[in-house]
């Protein structure tokens, strides 16, 4: 319906980003279109009551912009996993495989913990491996991964294969 053009219209294609060959899908158009980032908090707030998620974590650095008004709505709280090196104090880590090396996401050591259900947020899944790390990580605090929810999934890279593996009945939703 309109909504879902709305999202789709503040989205461009940007090829050679951030390397050649590469189409990078660029959502700043639909966060500087306030209507259009309305329907995306509204969606991603109705994802966070559906699972019945106790906290959102957003993935640097786009899953903070679109997770934490989400979380706001729902009424839930905020978690930031971050790339290595960014969060004081006590952090736990975990690695993931990129075409040429490996990266890392961390989180607070007492960000959560056992009892909370955390829906992971971010703009976009592509090979999954940054929210293939984010499961691994939130599940080693204790706490539990009740869904992953994206604005954009890149159906070609397999993303969803690798994740699904992981998430073992934890829905996964592009929106
Ligand atoms: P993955 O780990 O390969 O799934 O890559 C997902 C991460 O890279 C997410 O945090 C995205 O924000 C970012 N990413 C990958 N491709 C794109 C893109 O085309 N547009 C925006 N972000 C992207």
């Amino acid at each position: 319906g309109g909504d879902r053009e709305l999202l789709l219209n503040g989205i461009r294609d940007v090829p050679d980003h951030p390397k050649a060959g590469v189409v990078f899908k660029d959502i700043t158009p639909l966060l500087a279109d306030p209507r259009a980032f309305s329907v995306l908090t509204d969606a991603l707030a109705a994802a966070v009551t559906r699972v019945g998620a106790t906290a959102v974590a957003g993935l640097e650095a786009r899953g903070f912009i679109i997770g934490a008004p989400a979380a706001v709505r729902a009424g839930v709280g905020f978690v930031p996993v971050r790339k290595a090196g960014k969060l004081p104090g006590e952090t736990v880590g975990e690695s993931y495989s990129l075409e040429y090396g490996t990266a890392e996401v961390e989180l607070q050591a007492d960000a959560i913990g056992p009892g909370d259900r955390v829906l992971i947020i971010d703009d976009v899944l592509a090979t999954g491996g940054t929210a293939g790390a984010s499961v691994r990580l939130i599940r080693r605090t204790g706490a539990e991964v009740v869904g992953v929810t994206v604005l954009l999934e890149l159906g070609f890279l397999g993303g969803r294969e690798l994740l699904l593996e992981a998430l073992d009945d934890v829905p996964l939703e592009a929106l």
